[in-house]
């Protein structure tokens, strides 16, 4: 298990004059050039406050999107954000793998901070290669790491960088997020796990970890259509990752074996082209025609009385497709019952985070974390190799 207490905070070094690569988590969820959720560039303002303050130059990383090819999921929107968020120029460097920010370094003037382009631009981020390590040993002295949502990858800018670096450290969002699950972790309470999303195969795995953990098990969004396929029943064109049929099927066993309730959607709202809102209907089995975008009320009105026989909820993935107004009421409906509910709830995910943002309640949830699959890797785990790699 991790030791945390190895891990240095910002507060334990000395930043004045440092070089230091900070890896942020601003994978934004983005349309065009508009960022549909400002959270996770919000979110990493106090590190980056913190550097500037105590007298250190930053250079930012992170990532944006699953980028197949360099034209696609530029951080240019991002960098734009960030600035009008910071007052300050961010320059963004087009290679993260050229020497330019090397030799722009000694000329960066108080109001301005250098940002790397998308880090997945660099073939081997996703392999844990050393092209970035051997690039940024040249010219940076420190590392800190406040990219949550990316904590549980073995990626290179938040593993094998940092295991180069010496003098490294965990950012302020991080330590936020840590110690409100420790808190949940902690906790004896009657836990509900909320499932939902479209990140399946990363995330299906982790549902069986918390069987010692959870009492109850509700399950919307892309993550449901495994496990109807796993009861043999039909999903039509619904969003769905065959690979993980069989694992949801262990999942129901398993669960059953220990009975533990786990709720799957008995209606759902369905259209037949995603661009055609107006052919929306309500079903109970989905027409082999149709697709399934949210889940149907009557779902949503169980889903919400699950919440009555437990004290705290860890939320990770909306139920539908909610960034479409008409597929938002399933994942809107759900937020609001949190809300009025006594439950300490616990809402982690970027479109989750963004969906409970919309939805207003932001304020009544215990925590809303940036990262989806790394707080449940976490809470599995207790540790991330990217806080290990910080050791
Ligand atoms: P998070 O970012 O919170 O971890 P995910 O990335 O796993 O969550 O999933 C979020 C996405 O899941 C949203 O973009 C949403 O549109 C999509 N989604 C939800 N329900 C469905 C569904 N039934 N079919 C397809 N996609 C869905
Ligand atoms: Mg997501």
């Amino acid at each position: 298990m991790l030791d945390l207490k190895k891990i240095k905070k910002l507060s334990d070094l000395e930043w004045k004059d440092e070089r230091v690569f900070l890896r942020l988590d601003l994978n934004v969820p983005i349309k065009g050039e508009k960022i549909l959720d400002l959270s996770r560039i919000k979110a990493a303002l106090p590190s980056i406050e913190y550097l500037n303050s105590h007298g250190a130059q930053i250079i930012i990383g992170s990532h944006l999107g699953r980028p197949k090819d360099n034209e696609e999921y530029s951080l240019a929107p991002v960098a734009e954000a960030l600035g009008n968020l910071l007052k300050k120029e961010i320059i963004l460097i087009e290679d993260p793998l050229s020497d330019t920010a090397k030799f722009l370094l000694p000329s960066v003037k108080k109001n301005q901070i250098i940002m790397l382009e998308n880090l997945r631009y660099i073939s081997g981020e996703k392999k844990n290669h050393s092209e970035l390590s051997n690039v940024l040993s040249k010219y940076i002295t420190a590392y800190v790491n406040d990219a949550f949502g990316v904590c549980h990858r073995v990626h290179s800018s938040v593993n094998d960088v940092p295991k180069k670096i010496k003098k490294k450290a965990v950012g302020l969002l991080i330590e936020k997020e840590l110690q409100s699950l420790d808190y949940i972790l902690s906790s004896e309470k009657k836990m509900l796990l909320a499932l939902g999303g479209s990140k399946v195969s990363d995330k299906i795995m982790l549902i069986e970890a918390f069987l010692d953990k959870v009492d109850t098990v509700i399950i919307g969004g892309a993550m449901a259509y495994p496990f109807l396929k796993a009861q043999g029943k039909e999903v039509g064109r619904s969003f769905l990752e065959k690979s993980c049929i069989n694992t949801a099927k262990k999942i129901l066993e398993r669960f059953k074996l220990r009975n533990k309730t786990i709720i799957l959607p008995f209606d759902h709202k369905v259209v037949s082209d995603l661009n055609k809102p107006e052919s929306l209907e309500v079903v109970t089995d989905i027409p082999p025609s149709k697709m399934a975008i949210d889940i149907g009320p009557l779902t949503s009105i169980a889903f919400k009385d699950s919440l009555k026989s437990v004290e705290q909820v860890l939320w990770n993935g909306p139920f539908g497709m909610f960034e479409t107004e008409e597929y938002a009421a399933g994942t809107m409906n759900f937020a609001q019952a949190l809300s009025k509910s006594t439950v300490t709830s616990f809402v982690g995910g970027g479109d989750s985070s963004s969906a409970i943002n919309k939805s207003g309640v932001a304020e009544s949830i215990f925590h809303v974390s940036t990262g989806g699959a790394a707080s449940l890797e976490y809470i599995e785990k207790k540790t991330l190799p990217g806080l290990e790699a910080l050791i």
